[in-house]
């Protein structure tokens, strides 16, 4: 399941579940930093709806217990409004549901859809009536688990495909790495940068200024990437289906009726394609004047070669 949300989201709920690892410590194996309601928010199934809260100190405004961060932090126009602030999770919950009083009326406005926000996230389950937990809802018996942790992190932050990781012999592992990245859009495209936040001069293809760069332009759809897949296929002597995604090109090479090794050494030069385009794309990017165009097939024929060889 790949997991939902643009990069940035992606790139927070990474730096919340580093947090939040790291706040956890170490010491009680049993405690665990996710609620149930915060597990819904980030996608997690939740074993347990019942919430512990009746004889503990959890602050309702102050403790991150029903949300990604305190209420106080997520709604502080609310937090003004409380008559209590200091009321732990217990004191604002009666038989009849949650006892949100405030100082002043709310009429409307952005403090009314606030409330209506913060309604919608607590929870609807009665308390229990037990002392504050924590349960790590990652696993059935609210125990946590490393195992758990990574499997979350993986489906959170790995897009899962059908393929299989590939791994060339032949090429450098850093060609190995970069195909890897490739393979799963984590290339420092220009388009994949500004998803996380980060502020550029110009979101185009540093070689054509045309398109928007993202990895499938870059590789694929941009005329340089055009022309060289073009004489990679003249020098091959074969006939290559147009490629738009590494998946094709992949598809491509198993789908060949020929030798193994033929295919091997067509995988080896097609790997090496796309990594000197890599590195002419950032030669362009960064001003290394010394890796001109021209040589972009060259290199592919001696880098294939060397590697292939050796
Ligand atoms: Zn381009």
């Amino acid at each position: 399941m790949a997991e939902s949300g643009t990069p940035v989201l992606r790139a927070s709920r990474r730096r919340w579940l580093n947090q939040k690892m790291a706040e956890s410590g170490t010491p009680k194996m049993t405690d665990s930093c996710f609620t149930p309601k915060m597990a819904e928010s980030e996608g997690f199934r939740t074993p347990n709806a019942a919430m512990d809260f009746l004889e503990g100190q959890t602050s309702f405004w102050c403790d991150t217990w029903c949300a990604v961060t305190s209420f106080k932090n997520l709604f502080p126009r609310l937090y003004a409004l409380a008559c209590n602030p200091d009321a732990v999770v217990a004191e604002m919950r009666s038989a009849n549901g949650w006892n949100l009083e405030r100082n002043r009326q709310i009429t409307g406005g952005v403090v009314a859809t606030h409330l209506t926000q913060m309604v919608a996230l607590l929870p609807v389950a009665p308390l229990s009536g037990s002392s504050d937990t924590w349960r790590w809802v990652l696993e059935g018996d609210g125990r946590f688990t490393v195992c758990s942790v990574r499997r979350r992190i993986e489906e959170s932050i790995l897009p899962v495909g059908n393929r299989s990781t590939r791994w060339n012999r032949f090429v450098p592992i850093k060609v190995n790495t970069f195909i890897w990245r490739l393979a799963l859009d984590r290339l420092p495209t220009r388009c994949n940068l500004d998803r996380r936040g980060i502020d550029l001069p110009s979101l185009l293809c540093p070689i054509c200024d045309g398109h928007v760069e993202e990895a499938r332009h870059l590789f694929f759809y941009c005329q340089l990437a055009v022309d060289v897949w073009s004489r990679v296929e003249r020098w091959l002597q074969q006939s290559f289906l147009m490629f738009m995604h590494l998946d094709d090109v992949f598809d491509w090479i198993d789908s060949r009726p020929t030798p193994r090794m033929d295919r091997i050494i067509t995988d080896t030069v097609c790997l090496t394609a796309l990594w000197v385009l890599w590195t002419y794309r950032n030669a362009v990017v960064f001003g290394t004047l010394e890796y001109r165009k021209q040589f972009i097939f060259d290199n592919i024929v001696s880098f294939s070669f060397i590697w292939f060889s050796s």
